[in-house]
C-alpha cells in the first residue's frame, strides 16, 4: 500500500488486549520474543471494563446489602437505610481503574509494545493499524515446529543452544488422557 508508513516488526503480534490478548503477550515474552499488542480501545477487554470485574463489584454491594437485611437472622441488628447506585457505582469504577493501571504497568514494565488503534489483518503476517503496518516475524524466526523443519532427533543433537529460547523447544508433556488416544 502506497500510503503504508515502514513496517515495525515483532516476533508475536496479538490483535486484542482482553484477557486472551494479554495474558498470550505476557506468555510470549516470558519466552523471549518481542511482543506487539494491538488494542482499539482499552487494556484489559471485556472482563475488566465490562464484565467480569465490574460484575463482581455489584454483586460485592449486593451482598453487602443483603447480609444487613437480614443480619437480624445472624443476631447482628442493623439497618439498612438506603441503597446510594452513585456511591456503588464510583466503588466499581474505583476497582476497574485500580486494576487497568496495575494492567497498563505490568504491560510496560514487561516491554510489550501496545499499538493504540483497530488492527486489520492483511496477508499472514502483518496487522495495518491507522494506516502504519506492522509485522510478525513467523516466517523467519522463531521456526515452525513443523516435522520436517524441527524433527526431535535434531533438537536433542543441536550443538549449540539458540540466541534466544524457542517457545517450540520448551519441554511441554501432553497430558496422559493424550497417550490413551
Ligand atoms: C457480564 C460478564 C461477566 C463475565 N464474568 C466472567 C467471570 O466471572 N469469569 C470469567 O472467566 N469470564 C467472565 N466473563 C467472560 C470474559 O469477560 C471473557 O471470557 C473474556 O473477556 C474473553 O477475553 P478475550 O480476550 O477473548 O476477549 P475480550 O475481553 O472481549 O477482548 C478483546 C479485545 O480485543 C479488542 N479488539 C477486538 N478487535 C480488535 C481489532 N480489530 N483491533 C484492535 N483491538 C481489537 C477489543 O477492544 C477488546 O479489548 C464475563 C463476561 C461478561 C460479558
Amino acid at each position: 500500500m502506497a500510503d503504508q508508513a515502514t513496517a515495525q516488526e515483532f516476533d508475536i503480534l496479538v490483535l486484542g488486549g482482553g484477557s486472551g490478548g494479554y495474558a498470550a503477550a505476557l506468555r510470549a515474552v516470558q519466552l523471549g520474543l518481542t511482543v506487539g499488542l494491538v488494542e482499539k480501545a482499552k487494556l484489559g477487554g471485556t472482563c475488566l471494563h465490562n464484565g467480569c470485574i465490574p460484575t463482581k463489584a455489584l454483586l460485592h454491594s449486593a451482598e453487602l446489602a443483603d447480609h444487613a437485611r437480614d443480619s437480624a437472622k445472624y443476631g447482628v441488628n442493623v439497618t439498612l437505610d438506603s441503597i446510594d447506585i452513585n456511591a456503588v457505582n464510583a466503588y466499581k469504577d474505583g476497582i476497574i481503574a485500580g486494576k487497568y493501571k496495575g494492567l497498563q504497568g505490568l504491560i510496560k514494565s514487561k516491554g510489550i509494545t501496545v499499538i493504540e488503534g483497530e488492527g486489520k489483518l492483511q496477508g499472514t503476517d502483518t496487522v495495518v493499524v491507522n494506516g502504519t503496518a506492522t509485522r510478525a516475524r513467523t516466517s523467519s524466526w522463531p521456526p515452525a515446529p513443523t516435522p520436517a523443519r524441527c524433527p526431535a532427533s535434531k533438537l536433542a543433537a543441536r550443538s549449540s543452544p539458540p540466541t534466544r529460547p524457542s517457545p517450540w523447544t520448551t519441554s511441554r508433556r501432553a497430558p496422559s488422557s493424550w497417550a490413551a488416544a
